[in-house]
């Protein structure tokens, strides 16, 4: 799938749309979810343009994927779930249900997360 520089996370990274800001970087951006699954729900996107975890994992450069790791982390421990624990998300494609196609990671924490993923 080409990169549509018109998805949402592309606007926000341009300013055009308001996100509640908490990281920000050379290589990410990280924000509050908009509706939030979990009392910490954050959203962890890189600068560069990539649809999905996919295409980032293949096309990315080594320093983006490093600053990008450690944006998440970094992020995680500022967010203060640390310690208690927390999960991180990923969707790719259909099968995922992805609805924004531009990568991010979800971090989720600040309750008992539960099981892995609901039942088929
Ligand atoms: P996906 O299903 O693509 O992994 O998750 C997309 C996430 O983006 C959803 O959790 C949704 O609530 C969030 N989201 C969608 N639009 C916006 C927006 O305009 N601002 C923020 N902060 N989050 C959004």
């Amino acid at each position: 799938m080409p990169y549509d520089p018109n998805n949402i996370f592309a606007r926000i990274l341009r300013g055009e749309i308001p996100c509640k800001k908490v990281h920000e970087d050379e290589h990410a951006l990280a924000f509050h979810d908009i509706n939030p699954q979990a009392p910490t729900h954050i959203l962890v996107i890189p600068k560069g343009a990539y649809v999905s975890h996919d295409d980032f994992s293949a096309k990315a450069s080594d320093a983006e994927i490093a600053g990008f790791v450690r944006a998440v982390g970094q992020v995680a421990r500022a967010a203060g779930v640390a310690e208690t624990g927390y999960r991180i998300l990923a969707n790719h494609g259909r099968d995922s249900h992805q609805e924004v196609p531009h990568f991010h990671i979800h971090i989720f924490g600040g309750r008992d997360l539960k099981g892995m993923i609901p039942k088929a």
